[in-house]
């Protein structure tokens, strides 16, 4: 049948299909990007129970957690008990490119791995993220220069960073940390960082909770820790003309916006590299006055 055919012995469906309003991409166009990013978008997916934005057509798009029950048993998956619902999720595991197909052919357009992985030695953080989100108008640039403030405010600390764009408004930077941290610590730490961030310079960048208390400034969101999950390097975005998260080399920073990473450009930008992978400094540990800092805020 047209628009059909199997990958990965997984079966792929109207892939002619738009992919939704706006996207100036097809289900195929999704399919083949991530068939081809696959070797570089697993390792960040593996092992973290996982999110996805699916768009089905004539529905607004929604995030799923929970595996839906038509789910082939092949999907690896992982149960974890949900506080905000209070019951169990079955998270899928996306560890390997079957799966990854069968999330494309489901209309997943963007994944959102947790911060931590689930193993044998219980949840453990891997990451540190500042998540930085620019006000209202879409500031691209005001997120670029705030980003160089936590990059500053790491650097101060002893801390290497990379930075990607989200793929929607802002940017997120991310500092690997090693397995001995618990989440508690992370999630102090963090904070900590943003605020040392924000005292570099106080009337671009804020970390108030509160949309009305930021005043047009540049909000360093700190809340991403221990279970929360984060868009994942390479993800595509439910948005016009299919913008993907991407890393940018610090000195290019401002010099870009989002829209210069998409489902169409970024294979061509990549070639077979993997930038982001490259651009992340091996796991650090985090020096104890930030956390101990973190946990008095
Ligand atoms: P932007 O650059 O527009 O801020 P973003 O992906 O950083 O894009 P945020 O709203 O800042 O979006 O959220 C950060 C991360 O938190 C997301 O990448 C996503 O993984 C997670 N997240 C946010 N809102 C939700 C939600 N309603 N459900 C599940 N995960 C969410
Ligand atoms: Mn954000
Ligand atoms: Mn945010």
């Amino acid at each position: 049948m047209k628009g059909t055919e199997e990958r990965h012995g997984v079966a792929l469906t109207n892939l002619d299909q738009p992919l939704f309003a706006d996207a100036g991409a097809t289900k195929r166009d999704l399919v083949d990007y991530l068939d081809a990013v696959a070797d570089r978008i697993l390792p960040e997916l593996r092992d973290r129970p996982l999110s996805v934005m699916r768009v089905l057509r004539g529905q607004k798009p929604f995030m799923q957690k929970n595996l839906p029950k038509y789910t082939p048993e092949w999907v690896p998956r992982v149960a974890l008990w949900a506080e905000s619902s209070q019951r169990e999720v079955s998270y899928a595991l996306c560890n390997d490119h079957a799966t990854l197909l069968w999330f494309a052919n489901q209309r997943a357009v963007e994944y959102h791995p947790t911060l931590i992985t689930v193993g044998d030695d219980g949840p453990r953080p891997t990451h540190l993220v500042l998540d930085i989100d620019p006000p209202e108008g879409e500031s691209f640039p005001a997120a670029a220069r705030s980003a160089h403030l936590v990059r500053q405010a790491l650097a101060d600390a002893g801390l290497g960073c990379a930075v990607k764009t989200s793929g929607a408004k802002g940017v997120h930077v991310v500092v690997p940390v090693d397995g001995r941290t618990p989440i508690e610590d992370a999630a102090a730490a963090t904070r900590a960082l943003a605020a040392r961030a924000e005292r570099l310079d106080p009337e671009l960048a804020t970390t108030a909770y509160i949309r009305e208390d930021r005043g047009g400034r540049v909000f360093l969101d700190s809340t991403r820790a221990g279970g929360a999950s984060l868009v994942a390097a390479y993800s595509p975005r439910l948005r016009p003309g299919v913008p993907v998260s991407f890393p940018v080399p610090w000195d290019e920073l401002d010099h870009v916006t989002p829209a210069d990473f998409t489902l169409r450009t970024a294979l061509d930008r990549l070639g077979g590299s993997n930038p982001w992978a490259a651009s992340l400094p091996p796991p650090q540990s985090i020096p104890a006055d930030v956390v101990e800092e973190g946990h008095t805020i």
